[in-house]
């Protein structure tokens, strides 16, 4: 397995230490032909579907409509990520099928170590994994996070047809369930010691693009009581969000990840300011509270500095609640391997929550050096890798109980 992990590492490795595979990019498509040789070489059956999703089958012989149980994540990366984020869960799930079949273990299922398509969002974020659970939406695809050209160009490239990414759908009643090994991407586990975390929720999260309109004027000239400073404004707003989560929501996350600032010189009073907000919460009351608490006050804030306010919604994740027998069958097959376990929310999306909406669905985290991750330093010891996997193939087994 760490064999295969360094080999996968190897595409669009960069300088840094890390991964550099954004979706359909040459290095993205090489690894995950390079996950279907793989797979072959150990004597898997291979398909690709509709949406681009890579997979290794191993059948049971049990029955011809025997239902499936999927273990994937994914093997792209955003631009200078790490090595261990989604293809460390795409290698586990491989190295479980072969486990399996070099055991000549027969299943009441069969088993599929998939690859979903463009989990990070490149172009759409969640795309395989939504096309599969039947949930990929045609206005979805017309307002892309990385744009409609994006996409595209992206599906052409891969040899994908966008009218035929809906064909991935797969019956739920097909699938006996979802297992995800990933690493935390968070600093929790390693803080406390403990090895393995079992996720319960997947957060949700609200984005909205904010525009302020002030008056842009000549930054010599214009007294400081007559501005209508659209990034003074843009500072009260960003404070005052700040302010709202950590004082009445301390569980939750708020973030203004970009500011755009117009015209942009040292001698010019900025008219205009563009801010993206986005927070997160697994409880989706929490979520309409914050929402009506932080727009209250980013409508607000702006009027001290007589600068216009306009707020437009751009994205809506609903959480995730992941199965909590699923749960339970991580749990026990930790503690058969003598594994430390904490059942914990993530704060990062993953396929999981678009399966979670069709088949039960489980997660699997292992800990994050220093809770670095979308970094080239990204890193988690081998041991840990290693515990990662033997929990997924424990869990397979405890599933395989019913
Ligand atoms: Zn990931």
């Amino acid at each position: 397995m760490r064999e295969d992990f360094e080999a996968l590492a190897r595409f669009g490795a960069t300088p840094e230490g890390g991964v550099s595979r954004p979706t359909f990019s040459d290095a993205h498509l090489a690894a995950r032909k390079w996950f279907l040789a793989r797979a072959q070489a150990g004597g898997l059956a291979t398909h690709v579907d509709a949406a681009g999703n890579h997979s290794a089958m191993l059948r049971t012989h049990r029955s011809r409509d025997a239902q499936v149980l999927l273990l994937g994540s994914h093997l792209d990366s955003v631009p200078g990520g790490g090595r261990y984020d989604g293809a460390l869960g795409v290698v586990a799930a491989l190295h479980v099928l072969l486990a399996f079949k070099e055991a000549g273990a027969d299943l009441p299922f069969s088993l599929e170590a998939i690859d979903f398509t463009d989990e990070e969002g490149t172009l759409v974020g969640l795309l395989g994994s939504k096309a599969l659970a039947g949930t990929l939406t045609p206005e979805f695809l017309q307002f892309p996070r990385g744009g409609r050209e994006a996409l595209v160009a992206g599906l052409q490239r891969a040899g994908l047809r966008e009218e035929r990414l809906v064909d991935a759908r797969r019956d739920p009643r097909s699938l006996a369930g979802y297992l995800e090994l990933h690493i935390e991407q968070g600093p929790r586990l390693e803080r406390e010691g403990v090895q393995i975390g079992v996720v319960t929720t997947i957060v949700g999260s609200r984005s909205f693009r904010i525009v302020l309109s002030g008056v842009a004027g000549h930054a010599g000239t214009v007294p400081m009581e007559a501005r209508h400073d659209a990034v003074v404004a843009a500072a009260r707003v960003i404070l005052g969000v700040r302010e709202i989560i950590v004082r009445d929501f301390p569980r939750c996350v708020a973030t203004v990840g970009d500011v755009r600032v117009e015209p942009g010189a040292f001698n010019v009073v900025p008219g205009l300011a563009r801010l993206a907000l986005e927070f997160r919460s697994a409880d989706e009351s929490e979520l309409d509270a914050i929402e009506s608490a932080v727009l209250a006050r980013v409508r607000a804030e702006p009027m001290t500095d007589g600068v216009e306010v306009e707020v437009n919604p751009v994205a809506r994740w609903e959480s995730s609640h992941l199965d909590p027998r699923v749960g339970d069958a991580i749990e026990r097959s930790a503690a058969a391997l003598g594994l430390t376990t904490k059942r914990l929310a993530s704060g990062a999306g993953h396929d999981a929550q678009a399966l979670a909406a069709v088949t039960p669905s489980g997660m699997i985290f292992v800990p994050s050096a220093g809770g670095v991750s979308h970094d080239p330093r990204e890193f988690t010891a081998w041991e840990d890798v290693v515990n990662g996997a033997n929990v997924v193939l424990g869990t397979v087994h405890e599933l395989s109980r019913g």
